[in-house]
């Protein structure tokens, strides 16, 4: 006895039913070599392929350029100008007002910085006032 077969859709959908009369019609030989050829692609394959082809045209925001990126977040395309313009837009950090800790100058600098460099440095303390 042969039960028919449900074809499943990657969603979950049912797309077919084979009836055990067209299985039985079909030789287990030739069905298993179907079965075998045909893969339907999963939901992740699928995901990941249209990022890909995303990637692959991303429009670059200084030129008219269409370029395949690394990443889907890619704004600019490889060309040295695009890139120096890009850093120049958005690369570059903030500076802001700070004071010395070590020795209360005021100086301009990234967030990241503590020290005004001139002369005391990251973790100078020697320089330290007493
Ligand atoms: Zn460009
Ligand atoms: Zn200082």
């Amino acid at each position: 006895m042969i039960y028919p077969v449900k074809v499943f859709c990657p969603n979950g959908k049912l797309k077919k039913i084979i009836s055990s009369k067209v299985i039985t019609n079909r030789t287990w030989r030739s069905l298993k070599c179907t079965t075998a050829s045909f893969k339907e692609p999963t939901l992740k394959e699928i995901k990941l392929k249209e990022i890909e082809d995303k990637k692959d045209k991303i429009k670059c925001i200084f030129c008219p350029k269409y370029f395949k990126a690394r990443y889907l977040t890619s704004k600019v395309c490889k060309s040295a100008r695009c890139k120096q313009k890009h850093y120049r837009k958005f690369g570059a950090v903030p500076k802001e007002a700070k004071i010395c800790p070590t020795c209360s100058a005021h100086f301009y600098a990234t967030p990241s910085r503590k020290f005004c460099n001139n002369p005391c440095k990251f973790r100078s303390k020697s320089k330290r006032k007493k």
